[in-house]
């Protein structure tokens, strides 16, 4: 069986909201903002998934902005924030591209992080005076699972730069945390429905009441001015169905993927002694979400063990999928201070809410070997030019 282990960059869709976004996409075309009954019947199915997905964000329904996205929500919050007030913009150095590029392009503020990619909060209060108008830090990290103090930054933030909103991208921590209550001090909460059982393509912002936000997208005054075009109905719908089941199964998958990952870990550091585990390297995963296991491997290349690993049928990650396949190395490991060598061979391995026992069976069986394989091929050629004669 293959173990396919890279639930952080997109999970398997849940049967039930395949099933829910079936007959709007088969049986129903009108469009939610029309008149007619048809349409009447489709705004009210937009409706009702609106009331789940704030209740799974601990918003009112009127405070859900629907999105093409993780990335469409996190633009919005961050660029819609400053095209409506300017100012500075703040965000921690190991947020998702879709936070970070915006930030960036306006010449924002970026926070380091510690070894374990905690925000370092002294140097939060330096970045952060009252020209501050937004700060995005994320709940939890796509590549390595840490898992931010919000709470703790929010009192930096509310002291230091007082008029600023406080945005926070939950794509990752939907799954694992229980996100009510983990970003009731943030004003803007990003979300994606494909890392919780959703389909790609179709992500939510809640944006707390007063909170200034100019759209992005102008066009027929939809979701309250905030975001026009027209809705993704059966999309809606799934996001969703796979966020009420999300929440309703938390607790459970928390617990049950969670042995799951660290008999993974525990299993890979037991047969590679040398490896790493990134945001964890002394054995407490308390601050990481249940999902990630994530090593640095001495002495080997990634993208050649990701090639060995897919040949064994385990599919995995060097870090965010964004960043794999680039040659340099993560900009978040950079940015928790791994050594350039040791970044090289990173690898992500993240478990979803279908993942299995025979999952890390077979990672378990397959990675070790991988490796070692890899490191015999590395030092060849080091013994050849050794004994080689000089000419
Ligand atoms: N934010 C985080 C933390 C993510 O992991 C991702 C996706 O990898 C995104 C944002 C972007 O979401 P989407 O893929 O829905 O655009």
């Amino acid at each position: 069986m293959p173990a396919y282990l890279d639930h952080a960059a997109s999970t398997p869709m849940r049967p039930e909201a395949i099933e829910a976004m079936l007959p709007w996409l088969r049986d129903h075309h009108a469009n939610p903002s029309g008149a007619h009954r048809p349409a009447r019947q489709a705004r009210r199915a937009v409706d009702e998934a609106r009331d789940d997905v704030a209740e799974a964000l601990g918003a009112d329904p009127g405070e859900i902005v629907f999105t093409g996205g993780g990335t469409e929500a996190d633009n919005l919050a961050v660029l819609g924030g400053h095209d409506r007030r300017g100012g500075m913009l703040v965000a921690s150095a190991i947020e998702h591209p879709a936070v970070l590029e915006p930030v960036r392009s306006r010449a924002g503020r970026i926070v380091g992080v510690d070894a374990q990619g905690l925000i370092d909060l002294d140097a939060l209060d330096t970045a952060l005076d009252p020209e501050v108008t937004l700060v995005s830090v994320m709940l939890a990290n796509n590549e390595v699972g840490t898992v931010q103090p919000l709470d703790e930054v929010a009192d930096h933030v509310r002291r230091l730069a007082p008029a600023a909103t406080l945005h926070t991208d939950a794509v990752q921590a939907m799954g694992w945390l229980d996100v009510v209550a983990a970003s009731a001090p943030a004003d803007l909460v990003s979300i994606s429905a494909h890392k919780v059982g959703g389909p790609k393509g179709m992500g939510a912002l809640a944006v707390r009441r007063g909170t200034p936000l100019a759209p992005r997208q102008l066009g027929g005054g939809q979701e309250r001015d905030r975001r026009g075009g027209t809705l993704d109905v059966a999309g809606i719908v799934a996001l969703a169905t796979a966020l009420r089941l999300t929440v309703e199964h938390r607790t459970a998958t928390v617990a049950r993927v969670g042995v799951l990952r660290d008999r993974l870990a525990t299993g890979l550091l037991a047969a590679v002694p040398d490896a790493i585990e990134t945001a964890a390297p002394d054995g407490d995963r308390s601050r990481l979400t249940a999902g990630i296991c994530h090593l640095c491997i001495p002495g080997i290349e990634s993208e050649a063990l990701l090639f060995l690993l897919e040949q064994g049928e385990v599919y995995a990650s060097a870090g965010s999928s964004c960043a794999s396949g680039a040659m340099e190395p993560s900009p978040v490991l950079a940015a928790m201070g791994v050594r350039r060598e040791l970044a090289f061979g990173s690898l992500r391995l993240s478990l979803g809410w279908c993942s299995t026992a025979d999952d890390v069976d077979r990672a378990l069986e397959v990675i070790p070997p991988a490796v070692a394989r890899l490191r015999r091929f590395a030092r060849r050629p080091a013994v050849a030019a050794a004994t080689a004669s000089p000419a």
